[in-house]
């Protein structure tokens, strides 16, 4: 039997096309080839290698406007986004296309001989992609691992995998040999599950849900696999009363609503001192109810459908349908608006909490909804802000400089930012503390995720002639 999947433009509801699924004998089959061909890949040489990354690397920013349109069809993103996304692809192979010239080791001092440290590429590198940003959460995982030398299977998300598709399209009009990085659309309880009990996969590289990414943690011990975790979030915006008010509430909508709050770095749990709560408040409403929600495919949108009719069903359990599943109404303090119609919409919502144990505050919801809370010292707030499950993203609005680096220093998080809501730069490094994962992506050391540290000593000492 073979399965199929509708893929829908989540702004309209129409079927775009309807695509084959791979099951467990093609996911085989190219796991069998990526180990074939390891040796191949490895041969090429590092200049060579570091080349065909370039190679695919400006092939994707020629292809940039199609694979964004691609991905406003697929995913609702906005066409802004969705070049971003395409140009993060195109960076992010740019970046590790130096990295094969860099992999260096190191020469260590030691008697009787020279000492030195090899990085060898894993082998066979999988890697599990979610649905919120199908592009570059897939290039920053197969760019530094095809990088070091390893061959990838890639699996992206049931519900988006048009753009990739096309990207492993691309890397063979590239020149990178076949089965080097194949791209197999399957489901994750078929796909994904192979890739981690599979015995020749040497590492999972996931990003996507907690408890997905836990059960894969669990099944990779029976085989000892290297594991990667880009888990979820519940970051905090935190804005003290000395901040540039202004900037702090003009900029805190998008700080949750890009991408539809699709995103495991949003921002959506705000924290204001109590002093400028009101202020802020006032502020933060104009700001929310301007933004523009709608057709994804305009330059001037800011803000898309969600993904799909089960995600958006998701989001209004919080909400909407809170009581029917026995949790108390959330306290609404405004919305913004959203097309009627067809299409997966959802208005921007933000909340008043009233308790660190409220469910909108404690739980991802992943959709445009925050939260919002007053706090009364820096200690209070800090306290706040860590008491969470996770530990991805956050943001602090201060003037005050030794404020600033003290609560950046105590916020348990992998990625703050002061003064801004600075999104994931490829040449920094991201990822999460607590359950938001596992091990870091991007930035200069991400290529240690990708390879073993081999240490190999030569004897200078055998006497002439033996
Ligand atoms: P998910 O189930 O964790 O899916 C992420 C990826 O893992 C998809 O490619 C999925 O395949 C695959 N997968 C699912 N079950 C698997 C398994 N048993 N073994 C191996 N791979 C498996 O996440 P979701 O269902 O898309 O979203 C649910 C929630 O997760 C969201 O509401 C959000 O809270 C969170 N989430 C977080 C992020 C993030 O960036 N950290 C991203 C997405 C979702 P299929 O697509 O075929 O199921
Ligand atoms: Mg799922």
């Amino acid at each position: 039997m073979s399965l199929t999947h509708d893929v829908i433009n989540p702004a309209t509801e129409e079927v775009v096309t309807t695509l084959d699924l791979v099951g467990v004998e093609e996911t085989d089959a190219a796991i069998a080839r990526a180990v074939q061909v390891g040796p191949v890949w490895r041969a090429v040489s590092p200049a060579d290698r570091g080349g065909l990354l370039r190679r695919f690397g400006a092939l994707v920013g020629e292809h940039a406007e199609e694979l964004a349109r691609l991905e406003v069809t697929n995913s609702g993103h906005t066409i802004g986004n969705a070049r971003w996304e395409a140009g993060n692809v195109r960076d992010v192979l740019t970046y590790y296309s130096a990295a094969p010239e860099r992999l260096f080791g190191r020469q260590i001092p030691v008697a009787g001989g020279l000492d030195v440290t090899f990085k060898e590429p894993l082998g066979v590198v999988s890697v599990i992609v979610p649905w919120n940003f199908p592009m570059p959460i897939a290039g920053w995982g197969f760019a530094p691992a095809l990088a070091a030398g390893n061959t990838v299977v890639l699996k992206p998300a049931e519900l988006t995998p048009l753009t990739a598709i096309r990207l492993g399209e691309l890397a063979l009009e590239a020149g990178i040999p076949e089965g080097v990085f194949t791209v197999l659309p399957g489901k994750g309880s078929i796909v994904g599950e192979r890739f981690v009990t599979h015995p020749d996969v040497r590492k999972v590289c996931f990003t996507g849900s907690t408890a997905v990414g836990q059960g894969i943690m669990r099944k990779a011990a029976g085989s000892l696999k290297r594991v990667t975790l880009e888990l979820g979030g519940k970051s905090a915006n935190i804005v003290f009363a000395d901040a540039d008010l202004d900037a702090a509430a003009a900029s805190a909508p998008m700080s949750f609503l890009d991408n539809a709050g699709q995103d495991c770095c949003a921002r959506t749990r705000i924290l204001v001192q109590r002093s400028v709560f009101d202020a802020f408040m006032e502020r933060f409403e104009q700001a929310v109810t301007a933004v523009r929600v709608g057709d994804p495919g305009n330059p001037d949108t800011e803000m898309g459908p969600l993904v799909s009719s089960g995600q958006r069903e998701t989001v209004r359990s919080f909400i909407e349908g809170a009581e029917e599943s026995g949790h108390a109404a959330p306290d609404i303090a405004f919305r913004g608006s959203a097309p009627q119609g067809a299409g997966w919409w959802y208005p921007p919502t933000v909340l008043l909490a009233h308790s660190t144990d409220d469910r909108c505050w404690r739980e991802e919801i992943f959709g445009p909804v925050v939260s919002v809370m007053p706090f009364d010292d820096e200690a209070d707030a800090l306290a706040k802000a860590n008491d969470t499950a996770y530990g991805l993203s956050g943001s602090i609005w201060t003037r005050d400089l030794g404020r600033a680096i003290r609560v950046a220093r105590g916020v348990e998080s992998g990625n703050l930012s002061v003064n801004s809501h600075s999104s994931v730069r490829y040449s920094t490094p991201f990822g999460g503390f607590k359950a938001s994962g596992i091990g870091r992506e991007l930035g200069p050391d991400a290529l240690d995720a990708f390879t073993e540290v081999k240490n190999v000593f030569f004897n200078t000492q055998l006497a002439e002639g033996n």
